[in-house]
C-alpha cells in the first residue's frame, strides 16, 4: 500500500472551486488542511461565495492524487492555481 498526496477542495455545488490546497497523510490531515485554507480565506477576507456562479453553499472536499510527494505535486498544483481552474485540477491530478 502506498500514500498519495490528497488535494482539499473548497467546491460549490457547481463544482467550482473557490481554493484548494495538498496534503501527504501522516504528514498532516485533511482537518488540519482545511484549518489552513480557512485562516487563509479569513486572512484575505475573502467572501465565502464563488466567484464563477454567485454559490454561497461551499463545502471541503478530501481527494486521492497521482503524487506520491508534495515535491511532485507541487508543480502541477502551481501550474493549476495560475490557471485559476480547479474542475482541471482535479481531472489531472486524480489517479486512475
Ligand atoms: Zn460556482
Amino acid at each position: 500500500m502506498s500514500t498519495k498526496v490528497r488535494l482539499v477542495q473548497l467546491l460549490c455545488p457547481n463544482r467550482h472551486a473557490i481554493v484548494a490546497g495538498a496534503y501527504l497523510p501522516g504528514e498532516s490531515t485533511f482537518d488540519d488542511t482545511v484549518a489552513v485554507l480557512r485562516n487563509k480565506l479569513q486572512a484575505l477576507e475573502a467572501e465565502w461565495r464563488c466567484g464563477i456562479c454567485g454559490s454561497r453553499r461551499l463545502a471541503f472536499e478530501d481527494a486521492e492524487t497521482r503524487f506520491r510527494s508534495l515535491e511532485q505535486a507541487a508543480p502541477e498544483l502551481a501550474r493549476l492555481q495560475a490557471k485559476g481552474d480547479w474542475g482541471v485540477a482535479l481531472r489531472n491530478l486524480l489517479g486512475n
